[in-house]
């Protein structure tokens, strides 16, 4: 692991083509809505993985088309990285079980992309909450600010 200060928004503008181009594929659009957030101690490629694995299923959960949206904004508690998609939403017996390494409900799942995420949040203390519904599902990624170290 290498941690260093480093913005989430520039993490984002950088992988901004390649959600795109894998959005543009599946007749989906990306809006991107982020608001100033300090420097956090990341490690970038986790960080991009995690974004990723993420960006991917919200993909994933519109089949046809819808819009996917990323947000970066600070709250009084934390720095906030949102991916949020128009699908159907996680049933209850299923919203049990995501995150176990190898649970799928894919024909070609892994099952391994959001035990990724929840490992790389740890290593970051950092917490990830899921809002679902029938009109789609949220992931958030709830970042610490830095702490002034004296
Ligand atoms: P995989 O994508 O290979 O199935 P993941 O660990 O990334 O593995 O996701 C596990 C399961 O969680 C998925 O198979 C799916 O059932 C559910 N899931 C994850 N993200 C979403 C989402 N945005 N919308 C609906 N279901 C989701
Ligand atoms: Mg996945």
């Amino acid at each position: 692991l290498k941690f260093n200060m480093t913005n989430l928004n520039s993490i984002i503008t950088t992988l901004f083509p390649l959600i795109q181009a894998d959005a543009l594929k599946k007749n989906s659009s990306v809006n991107l809505e982020m608001k100033d957030v300090p420097d956090l101690l990341l490690d970038e490629n986790e960080i991009r993985q995690l974004i990723l694995n993420l960006v991917r299923n919200a993909l994933e959960a519109m089949p046809l088309s819808g819009n996917l949206t990323i947000k970066t904004f600070s709250d009084v508690d934390n720095v906030v990285l949102e991916i949020q998609d128009e699908g159907k939403g996680i049933p209850l017996d299923i919203m049990e079980k995501i995150g176990t390494p190898f649970f799928t409900t894919k024909d070609d799942g892994t099952g391994l992309g959001l035990a990724v995420c929840y490992s790389i949040a740890a290593r970051h203390d950092a917490k990830i909450n899921v809002k679902t519904g029938s009109s789609g599902t949220t992931f958030s990624v709830r970042f610490l600010p830095n702490q002034n170290k004296n």
